[in-house]
């Protein structure tokens, strides 16, 4: 059976650009992608003081599920409350591997969040290259120096818009290794 991935997409997230955002993860991963209504709902890590929810009890909760549904394929949760992990003022996204479950933010990949309109080209960019790059470390890479390659850490949203929606050529190729 081929392996999949799978996307769900919190009710907050901008709607709408469900469908353009699995083909473009999936042209860049080259795998198919399953995307559903997010049902899981988190009872703890939500940080008052910082109005933001820590990623690392959000794949807590996700383990749990994946576990409880028996769930073998890498998950990804989109959600669109701001996420931090220790050490960090925030954090665009978070994957662990050991456990197969990731989760992206998408409040600011949104252009609203800087006081203009909304973009839906840009939304989907922005999405499928943090989701692409999260579930890319669900699937064994690790960050690549290449600024353009989808598995570029990006500090800051310039360098996430400097990114391209492709792996470079030697990610390309380690995906293929680990396929196999
Ligand atoms: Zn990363
Ligand atoms: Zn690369």
């Amino acid at each position: 059976m081929l392996m999949g991935l799978k996307i769900l997409w919190d009710h907050d997230a901008p709607d709408g650009i469900q469908l353009p955002v699995a083909r473009t993860i999936t042209r860049i991963l080259g795998m198919p992608v399953e995307i559903s209504e997010n049902h899981v709902r988190f009872s703890s890590g939500y940080d008052n003081a910082r109005k933001q929810y820590d990623a690392q009890t959000v794949l807590n909760r996700l383990q749990t599920f994946k576990m409880r549904y028996q769930i073998g394929d890498p998950l990804l949760l989109v959600m669109n409350d701001d996420l931090y992990t220790s050490g960090w003022d925030f954090v665009f996204g978070l994957a662990r591997d050991t456990t197969g479950a990731a989760v992206v933010s998408s409040l600011r990949l949104d252009s609203r969040y800087y006081g203009r309109d909304r973009c839906d080209e840009e939304l989907v960019e922005r999405i499928s290259k943090e989701g692409a790059h999260e579930l890319g470390h669900l699937k064994g890479l690790s960050h690549c120096t290449d600024p353009e390659c989808v598995m570029f850490q990006p500090r800051t949203l310039d360098e996430l818009d400097r990114k391209k929606t492709i792996l470079c050529i030697s990610c390309r190729r380690k995906m293929t290794d680990l396929a196999e």
